[in-house]
């Protein structure tokens, strides 16, 4: 039987509907490059009416308790994981992951919004004892207010999950602004709000022209916060923009990951852990491991067992059975992987891919590994955000280090030892936002997620997450 065809509508003011001008983008399935539905494109008349629309919204949700907002983001949750396979297969259908990937991603983002409206409750006021008599301070926490949030399509649900879930947490109202290549996933988790009785305006859904969308929304006057998730170049534009109006940002960003494995490393855990967490959603994950740095006594024997676990990937459609590694999500990501690979090539790289067979449709691209790099290649320099490994050796740790830091990049680390000393040296030495050692289950809703230096500010998880979408307020009275 034909998939019925995606199409999205925006969500302004409570009401799903079409762009006042009938605009429409195509939505290509990445694995047959066919069109498989169409997102409205908003004008500049549908972006305004968002913003009253959040404007009024805000006003409805802020003055719920917070016990009363948690049941509502509670009764979400509870949707999106009632809803999770169907859901599932409509992201691989836009995305190109593997349906057992989008379900786990699914299951994340339910656990995400679940968190931030328990921690809502948890969002107490405090007394700041006063230095005269009859004097109460009071030091009050309270919504910053609409919040436009500019998601990607790598993980077209968890992206708004995160901000989504510590914005409403909260009390604020959000304007989001999700991809435009993977925009019906999105929709759904959307809709999973408005069915567990979100106010209307409270949330706010929009697509269109990016640029022309964030320079629209980031200056108006009912915006009071920005969050974005995306390339650094795009990131410090918005920054930028941001600045000029004096509003606060949340900035996750890039990475380019580096990996150091020791000789002490468990090599057989190594391998298999980094393959998972290299290969899944095809490597378009800012906290991809990128940079493997291999002490020499061991390289050869973890590529040995590292290249064994890339040759059992199965690539294919991602709505297949026993697929684990889909294609990307666009002919544009095909062209920048191939142009990365070929200048590294060309600069005297080693080169090596597994004999899978790749679909002759779609876009698809093979697992890369790159070996002999040099500081010349772009790849050494940018992020790949795709299926391609760099492999470099290094004889001192303190070599290792500071390769791993030579880059402006910051968001994740990771370091296979057996050695605890080596662990507590590297978790304080390494120049990134979130260091894992010997494994990857970094992301948890509870625990800090974001970088430092290009890779952004700010932090999408944890109690932090919520409390930058508050401003601190004192109340001083004298009581006469
Ligand atoms: P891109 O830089 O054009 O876009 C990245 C994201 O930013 C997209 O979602 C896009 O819609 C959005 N965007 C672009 N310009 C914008 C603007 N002016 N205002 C608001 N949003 C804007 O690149 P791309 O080809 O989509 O992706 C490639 C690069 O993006 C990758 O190399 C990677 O560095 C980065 N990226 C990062 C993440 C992440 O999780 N940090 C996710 C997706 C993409």
């Amino acid at each position: 039987m034909a998939e019925k065809l995606l199409n999205t509508q925006l969500l302004i003011g409570g009401v799903w509907r079409d762009a006042t001008g009938g605009r429409t983008i195509d939505v290509l399935d990445p694995a047959t490059a066919e069109v498989i539905g169409h997102v409205a494109h908003a004008d500049k008349s549908d972006l305004e009416q968002a913003a009253l629309g959040a404007a009024a919204g805000f006003e409805v949700w802020r003055s719920m308790s917070a016990w009363e907002r948690f049941g509502v983001m509670r009764k979400a949750a509870a949707l999106l994981r009632e809803r999770a396979q169907d859901i599932g297969r409509i992201m691989t259908r836009e995305q190109g992951k593997p349906v057992a990937q989008a379900v786990i991603e699914i299951m994340v983002a339910a656990d995400v919004i679940e968190y931030f409206g328990e921690e809502g409750r948890r969002l107490n006021d405090e007394l700041v004892p006063a230095r005269v008599r009859d004097v109460e301070q009071r030091v009050l926490r309270r919504p910053v207010g609409v919040v436009a949030a500019f998601t990607p399509w790598n993980f077209p649900i968890n992206q708004i999950a995160r901000k989504l879930g510590a914005a409403l947490g909260a009390g604020c109202a959000v304007i989001v602004k999700a991809p435009e290549d993977t925009p019906a996933s999105p929709a759904e988790l959307i809709r999973c709000f408005c069915d567990a009785g979100m106010p209307a305006g409270a949330v706010t859904l929009v697509y269109g022209n990016p640029a022309e969308i964030s320079e629209y929304l980031i200056a108006h006057p009912v915006v009071r916060k920005i969050s974005f998730t995306g390339s650094t170049p795009v990131g410090k534009h918005l920054a930028a923009l941001a600045g000029a109006q004096m509003k606060p940002v949340t900035m996750e960003l890039g990475g380019h990951g580096p990996v150091i494995i020791c000789p002490d490393a468990d090599l057989d855990a190594a391998a298999e852990r980094l393959a998972g967490a290299k290969f899944r959603n095809a490597g378009q994950v800012c906290i991809a491991p990128t940079r493997f740095l291999l002490h020499r006594d061991i390289a050869s024997s973890f590529l040995e067992k590292f290249k064994a676990q890339v040759s059992a990937l199965k690539i294919g459609s991602g709505l297949q059975e026993g697929v684990t590694m889909g294609p990307l999500v666009s002919e544009r990501r095909v062209k920048a992987l191939t142009e990365l690979v070929e200048d590294a090539r060309e600069k005297g790289a080693e080169l090596w891919q597994p004999d899978t067979p790749l679909p002759n449709t779609g876009f698809f691209f093979p697992p890369t590994l790159v070996s002999k790099p040099t500081l010349a290649m772009r790849l050494m320099n940018e992020e790949p955000f795709g299926p391609i490994v760099i492999v470099d050796e290094f004889t001192e740790l303190a070599d290792a280090v500071r390769e791993a830091n030579r880059l402006p990049y910051g968001l994740a680390a990771y370091v296979y030892t057996r050695n605890e000393r080596t662990e507590r040296l590297l978790g304080e030495a390494l120049e990134a936002g979130m260091v894992a050692v010997n494994h990857h289950g970094i992301g948890a809703p509870e625990a800090p997620f974001g970088g430092m230096k290009d890779s952004g500010y700010g932090t999408e998880g944890g109690p932090d997450a919520l409390k930058a979408h508050t401003i601190i307020k004192l109340v001083s009275s004298q009581h006469v």
